[in-house]
């Protein structure tokens, strides 16, 4: 037998829980050679998402739970399920159904055939406003560009990974944590399985736009360095513009002496300098704050409650 964890990290999920369980688990019972475990995250919900994981805790023993003290985001969701993990496969979902529970006996035979990762790929983003599947996209371009970790465009954090490759996610123990980074870090074989976008089961999405752009920010300071390059590559150009600016002024002064006062040309100079300088700024400024997060080495959440040691010897 081949036990399998099933992490679920749940934020306010009071609606849904029941239904993503009764699903999940009409998929389960038609798979033959594996035993399955649910670790349940509640990540500081404010419903009773942690008493819809206790019923479900008292009809079927394989339901564990994690109760964190405050909401600490799905990242952190995510790792303290891969960390409370023993199973020789690890599948994460989400548990608003909109990863299908029925894609699990597909992915497994992606693990069967050898791979370490058999991870779902959404083939269309039908339901979601034009300008988010254009920065989303973008935002694939450019940390594409700029890493050496491809990210596959479209992956979200539907994933069956072998013990192998969760042990190595974890060594990965960074505070601000950017899974589709690490997961492609990582390295490891990945099968991909593209399924069409299904619309929440209950609930509502956590995520805002701002929220979406400052974490594809974090996502690509995280994984590259090339933004700190651009930085200096860009002090180079204007350098050499401006030597090229002097020198062409200079000549001109010395020729055909002060013309009119050049107000505008300065006002854009000092404009466009002061833009550069800025922006530069916050580039040093996004990293420094990375290494300030880091630095302080601050647990990745904290644990209020679980069931976990209650049946371990
Ligand atoms: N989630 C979480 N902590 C958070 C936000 C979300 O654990 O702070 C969980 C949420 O309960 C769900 C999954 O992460 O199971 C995906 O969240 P959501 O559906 O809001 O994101 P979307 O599907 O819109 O990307
Ligand atoms: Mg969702």
């Amino acid at each position: 037998m081949t036990s399998v964890d099933i992490i679920v990290p749940c934020y306010n999920e009071e609606e849904g829980l029941a239904l993503f369980y009764q699903e999940t688990q009409k998929v389960l019972e038609q798979m033959k050679g594996y035993t399955f475990t649910y670790i349940l995250v509640d990540d500081g919900s404010y419903d009773q998402t942690l008493n819809e994981m206790k019923k479900l805790a008292v009809i079927d023993s394989h339901v564990k739970f994690l109760s964190f003290s405050r909401n600490f985001g799905k990242e952190s969701a995510m790792y303290a399920g891969l960390q409370a993990s023993t199973g020789d496969l690890v599948i994460i979902m989400d548990a608003d159904l909109q990863h299908p529970p029925s894609m699990i006996p597909l992915m497994m035979k992606g693990i069967e055939e050898g791979y370490d990762c058999a991870a779902a790929r959404r083939s269309s983003r039908a339901g979601e406003a034009p300008i988010r599947s254009f920065f989303s996209r973008f935002f694939y371009y450019l940390s594409n560009q700029m890493t050496n970790v491809k990210m596959a465009y479209g992956a979200v954090d539907f994933r069956i990974m072998t013990r192998r490759m969760v042990d190595a996610v974890l060594k990965l123990s960074e505070v601000e944590r950017f899974s589709k980074g690490i997961f492609a870090w990582v390295g490891f074989e990945t099968k991909w399985y593209p399924y069409e976008n299904v619309e929440r089961a209950a609930g509502t999405s956590k995520w805002s736009f701002w929220g979406l752009f400052r974490y594809a920010l974090s996502g690509i300071t995280s994984f590259s360095i090339v933004p700190l390059r651009l930085v200096a590559l860009m002090g180079i150009v204007i350098s050499l513009g401006a030597f090229v600016y002097i020198l062409a002024t200079l000549t001109q002064t010395l020729l055909f002496g002060i013309d009119v006062p050049g107000y505008v040309t300065t006002l854009c100079a000092v404009l466009f300098l002061g833009g550069i300088i800025e922006l530069s700024l916050g580039i040093v400024g996004e990293y420094i704050a990375h290494m300030y997060m880091e630095s302080k080495k601050r647990p990745i959440y904290i644990l209020k409650e679980s069931n976990l040691q209650d049946t371990k010897e």
